[in-house]
């Protein structure tokens, strides 16, 4: 089992990463101080619940544990204030008081919803990540839970930190090629904006981390994790360094939400969003013609089965007002984290918008 620490006093907690994890739940709760007199309430989707809600309600019911559950329809949709009422109020009916903890088991979409029920929850109560996706290593970390409003991403949110991560890498291995793909978007990420040397290990170790292969993978999720710990240590309520976490995400959110948070999922929308990024950095002179870091970024991408081109029914002007909306402007101004590097980036205010358009202009298809 790979450990790491995210630094936050004393709201500082563990993550785990291992196959078979899910197995070690009940004591690695009962190490957080989680103890059996403290109702549990797991919420999960469609997808997951049928394969390993049975497992995990089973092994915390034989450690003494009293557990309910709430199953919702798998997808970006349910992150909305309809499904906070819902959950809420399974979680009244099974009377859940202030001891109790909500445990979210699933990809980022579950650990956003259930982290801001949490925080909203009798105004906050412990929350536990159970990471089922690759996307997940990302999302589970780092106390920002949020749900959608229809016209902007994670607009209704929370900084909540969970009491625990605990990532089972074999839950992998049931999830779609493409959610896999999209997941590794932000490990890629983590590598970008922090890591040439890791970047390039990721780079030379496609093959394997692409068929989960251990210890690769395990090695990929602890290195995404550390950096991303790293960064939330240094900076938990983004005044600052944090930003550096949205490399790709001005564009990514827009893509999102022009398509209704359906038809690119959260993964492939950041993929193309880092293309723009690069292109954007090497247009404005952020980069050095011979670091070829767009050319690297868009091959490394590839590697990964990830889009890399604008697909030819956005429109630019659609693309334009949604970044608008975005949380992510300052006073009517588009900032960005652009990469100056490979393994570096920074954070640019006041980008022009021609410079924005002509880049869009580049990335279609
Ligand atoms: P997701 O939770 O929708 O999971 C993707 C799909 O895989 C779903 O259909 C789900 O049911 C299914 N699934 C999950 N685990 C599975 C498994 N083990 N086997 C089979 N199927 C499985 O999406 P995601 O990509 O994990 O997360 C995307 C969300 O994360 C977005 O809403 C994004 O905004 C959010 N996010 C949040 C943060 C943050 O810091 N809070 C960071 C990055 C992303
Ligand atoms: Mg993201």
């Amino acid at each position: 089992m790979n450990q790491l620490t995210v630094d936050l006093g004393e709201r500082s907690y563990p993550i785990l990463i291992g196959k078979g994890l899910l197995r070690q739940l009940p004591q690695q709760l009962a190490a957080r101080g989680i103890e059996p007199r403290q109702t549990l309430f797991i919420v999960s989707d469609e997808h997951v619940a049928p394969l390993y809600l049975e497992q995990v309600v089973n092994g915390l019911e034989q450690a003494g544990y009293r557990c309910g559950y709430h199953i919702v329809p798998a997808g970006e949709q349910v992150k909305s204030l309809a499904y906070l009422e819902e959950i809420t109020g399974k979680a009244l009916e099974i009377g859940l008081d202030r001891n109790s903890v909500f445990l979210a088991l699933g990809g980022g979409v579950i650990g956003d919803l259930t982290g801001f029920c949490a925080a909203a929850y009798m105004r906050g109560v412990p929350f536990v990540q159970i990471p089922t996706t690759l996307l997940a290593h990302d999302s589970s970390v780092g106390g920002k839970v949020a749900v959608n409003h229809p016209l902007g991403k994670n607009i209704i949110g929370a900084f909540h930190q969970p009491s625990l991560v605990l990532y089972d890498t074999e839950t992998l291995t049931t999830l779609p090629k493409r959610e896999i793909y999209a997941g590794f978007a932000e490990v890629l990420k983590h590598g970008l904006i922090w890591s040439e040397s890791f970047t390039n290990w990721l780079s030379d170790n496609a093959s394997s981390l692409l068929s989960l292969e251990s210890p690769f993978i395990e090695e990929a999720i602890q290195q995404g994790c550390a950096i991303k710990a790293e960064v939330v240590s240094n900076d938990e309520r983004e005044q600052g360094l944090r930003a550096i976490l949205n490399l790709g995400h001005t564009f990514g959110h827009a893509l999102e939400a022009i398509s209704s948070y359906g038809g690119l999922i959260h993964g492939e929308a950041i993929s193309i969003g880092m293309v723009a990024a690069a292109l954007l950095a090497e247009r404005i002179g952020l980069t050095k013609a011979e670091d070829r870091v767009a050319e690297r970024t868009i091959s490394l991408l590839k590697q990964y089965h990830l889009p890399v081109q604008l697909p030819s029914a956005f429109a630019i002007d659609d693309i334009l007002a949604a970044m608008r909306h975005d949380k992510k402007g300052k006073d009517g101004k588009f900032v960005f984290v652009l990469p100056t590097a490979i393994g570096a980036v920074e954070i640019v205010e006041n980008v022009d918008e021609a410079d924005i358009i002509e880049t869009l202009k580049i990335c279609k298809e």
